[in-house]
């Protein structure tokens, strides 16, 4: 089997881990996957459908669920339907927490994610994938950012709630996912941890490939 390098990137709510990633891939022509989509697909499935999470979560391992990656875009299909563009809503940021801490749900996602980086040299994001997913990653990157910083760059990009609401309904799922018992968001012991705060993007995304290269 071929052995794939993979680059991970945790880090809490809106801390810039998908903006940085996928440049970094592009930069390094590796695969980009933002998990943060699969989760936040499940929640759809259940929302929707009524569905119990368990039965949900199975549904990209049986395909009903499947990802595309062209130009490093994370689109989601159910039954073949783009479903990407509902992903984003208010109603799926304050439920995504509730359901990503089961289990049964982590078990099944994090099967399909170790899968999809046997495939590709790939750059993932998310929560637990340094931790968990790749624990054998060939880096690992923390990012943080202050509950501040992230609000406004939150708040700039959906423009449509206030500051003050989306540091609520960033805070009360960072609780969440640091506090789970199951994978919480925790910082590995090889990670890097690099603050966002005062760093362009673009700075950002050259100190992890210098970090890479000299690894
Ligand atoms: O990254 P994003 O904000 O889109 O993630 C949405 C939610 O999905 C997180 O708040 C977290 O509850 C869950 N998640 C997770 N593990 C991951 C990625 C996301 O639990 N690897």
């Amino acid at each position: 089997m071929a052995n794939y390098k993979s680059i991970a990137i945790d880090g809490p709510a809106a801390s810039g881990k998908s903006v940085v990633g996928r440049s970094l891939a592009k930069k390094l022509s590796y695969d980009f996957l933002d998990t943060g989509i699969m989760y936040r697909a499940i929640t759809y499935i259940i929302q929707e459908k009524e569905l119990d999470p368990t039965e949900a979560s199975k549904f990209f391992i049986n395909s009903e669920l499947t990802i595309e990656f062209a130009n490093l875009e994370n689109r989601i299909l159910f039954q073949k339907k783009d479903i990407t563009p509902f992903l984003f809503s208010d109603k799926i940021n304050l439920q995504v927490s509730k359901y990503s801490k089961l289990k049964l749900v982590r078990k099944n996602l994090v099967i399909e994610q170790k899968r999809i980086a046997e495939k590709s040299n790939i750059v993932m994001v998310g929560r637990d994938i340094g931790t968990k997913v790749l624990s054998n990653a060939n880096l690992k990157i923390y990012l943080d950012a202050s509950i501040e910083v992230r609000a406004v760059r939150r708040s700039n990009e959906f423009n449509a709630l206030s500051t003050e609401k989306v540091k609520k309904m960033i805070e009360s799922r960072d609780v969440i996912d640091k506090s789970r018992s199951n994978s919480p968001l925790v910082i590995d012991k090889h990670a890097f941890v690099i603050n966002t705060d005062n760093i362009s993007i673009e700075q950002v995304v050259e100190d992890i490939l210098s970090l890479y290269k000299n690894g």
